[in-house]
């Protein structure tokens, strides 16, 4: 049985044929899954459970769907999706794990992130993680109107996106120290994460030990996965029409 692991799908209502093919992907291969892991960035904003915007329910339906079927799906929070919050796990059934998290699979510990945390060379983006992060921070946000959260959810948006322009592309990628940091800290061989759009499987050596790190792609051309059943994981691209049935 196969496990499937995606991440940085940036949902929104401006891309539908994005929340199509992850629809696809929840309706046929999902289905037929020991388990969906969804490594953070599932939506490109999220400014609380209360966001009415119906493209966002369609996709809680989707989900539930699946959870229904028996097939549990895990959920990481991204640097985009950090908000959701309990009410959308119980609407869902998805479980919400903490980052990183260490998943024993066939016998093998992963370590799960969803990789900003690991991007130590970007000092300004760090900074804003560790107020967005904070649990103080979000519930003042949570207190503000939803037509508020929608404006700032706009300006971080701009502001994110003139500060990757503005920094060199190495800036904004993994650090190599905090990657093997992450890997002796968790007592690990092999980790999994997203958030870098660069999807790759590195080798590394880590105190003499040969490991590896996974990195998902985006879902803005098409989709990235990575499934893992009995002889280990297998990243691959995904052509929008594979699940188009
Ligand atoms: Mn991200």
């Amino acid at each position: 049985m196969t496990t499937l692991f995606i991440s940085d799908l940036h949902l929104e209502a401006d891309s539908p044929q994005i929340a199509e093919q992850f629809i696809a992907l929840l309706e046929s291969e999902a289905r037929d899954a020991d388990a969906l892991y969804i490594l953070g960035d599932l939506f490109e904003s999220w400014i609380g459970d209360d966001d009415p915007n119906e493209h966002y329910a369609l996709i809680r339906q989707a989900l539930r769907k699946l959870v229904d079927q028996d097939v549990p799906v895990y959920f990481m929070h991204g640097n985009r999706d950090f908000m959701i919050g309990e009410d959308f796990a119980s609407e869902t059934g998805v479980r919400i794990l903490p980052d990183p998290y260490v998943l024993e699979i066939h016998g093998t510990r992963v370590l799960l992130s969803h990789g900003d945390a690991y991007c130590t060379d970007d000092v300004e983006y760090q900074e804003v993680r560790k107020m967005t992060r904070d649990p103080q921070w979000q519930a003042m946000m949570l207190t503000k109107p939803v037509q508020e959260r929608l404006e700032f959810a706009a300006r971080a948006r701009e502001a994110s996106l003139a500060h990757g322009d503005a920094v060199n592309e190495d800036i904004t990628d993994v650090n190599g120290e905090a990657i093997e940091q992450a890997l002796r800290e968790a007592d690990v061989g092999i980790m999994l994460h997203g958030h870098t759009h660069r999807p790759h499987v590195h080798s590394l050596t880590v105190d003499g030990r040969d490991c590896t790190r996974i990195v998902l792609g985006d879902w803005f051309e098409r989709g990235s996965v990575v499934r893992w059943d009995e002889d280990g994981p297998v990243l691959s691209p995904i052509q929008r029409r594979e699940w188009q049935v």
